[in-house]
């Protein structure tokens, strides 16, 4: 009764609409978007890959994805995913990032919470993927770094990102393992101040971005956390891209 008489205050006096999509919000109070797009993500279906939680065919009986028995993303134990990225969930992705729309940020943490709780269980950490300097000014704010502070665990800030280069969404699979290898490190404080490089040292963290795609920048990630010690890095991100499915079997 409360929430439904708030919720009418807040439609006459604010006219709140949608983050992603713009159509006015009927219950303003349950969040920034509204029904349709919250109702549109799509979680990722299972099976899934023990290890990366990639979608795999049901057939494969030792539980791993093709990328994982191939030893791609080596460097990360434990990957998740809150749902796909296409439709709903890619809108909410881009108007987070392109039209600045941060309120999505901690709707989608949430999301991560549910459905990573298996990555999160245990770590000490949660290490947003950096931005190149020059990207953070443009954009204003690393997205990565809103979704980790939404996961309620320690933010460590110990990655830059120190080579511009093409951002990864232009490039193809094939390309992007090279792009993103040695193009991060530890940022500078990681590496002077003996406090944060310590606790780095046999702990548990998780790595947080928006998209995976093919691994490439969490598994370069990992790797330099790995060469400080880091015993575990697993990954946690908002979306995953999943590769079509393969056709139906004929008849
Ligand atoms: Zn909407
Ligand atoms: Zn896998």
């Amino acid at each position: 009764m409360f929430a439904a008489a708030s919720n009418a205050l807040l439609r006459a006096l604010l006219a709140p609409t949608c983050a992603v999509c713009d159509r006015p919000l009927t219950t303003p109070l349950d969040g920034p978007m509204c029904d349709t797009c919250v109702n549109g993500v799509r979680v990722m279906a299972p099976p899934l890959c023990r290890r990366c939680g990639d979608q795999r065919p049901a057939y494969a009986d030792d539980h791993l994805c093709v990328r994982c028995r191939r030893g791609e993303r080596a460097a990360v134990g434990l990957a998740r995913s809150a749902g796909v990225y296409d439709g709903t969930l890619r809108d909410m992705i881009h108007a987070l990032k392109y039209r600045r729309r941060r309120m999505i940020a901690p709707w989608l943490a949430e999301r991560m919470r549910r459905d990573g709780a298996e990555v999160l269980e245990g770590a000490d950490a949660v290490i947003p993927v950096p931005l190149h300097a020059w990207r953070l000014w443009q954009r204003g704010f690393n997205q990565a770094d809103d979704l980790a502070r939404g996961l309620r665990l320690p933010v460590w800030r110990a990655l830059r990102r120190h080579r511009g280069g093409p951002p990864q969404a232009g490039l193809p699979a094939a390309r992007r393992e090279a792009n993103a290898r040695g193009a991060y490190a530890l940022c500078r404080r990681a590496r002077l101040r003996p406090r944060a490089w310590n606790r780095l040292r046999g702990a548990t963290v998780v790595l947080v971005d928006d998209v995976m795609t093919t691994g490439a920048t969490l598994n370069a990630c990992a790797r330099v956390l790995r060469e400080a010690g880091v015993a575990d890095v697993r990954a946690l991100t908002a979306a995953r891209a999943v590769a079509a499915p393969p056709p139906p079997p004929r008849r």
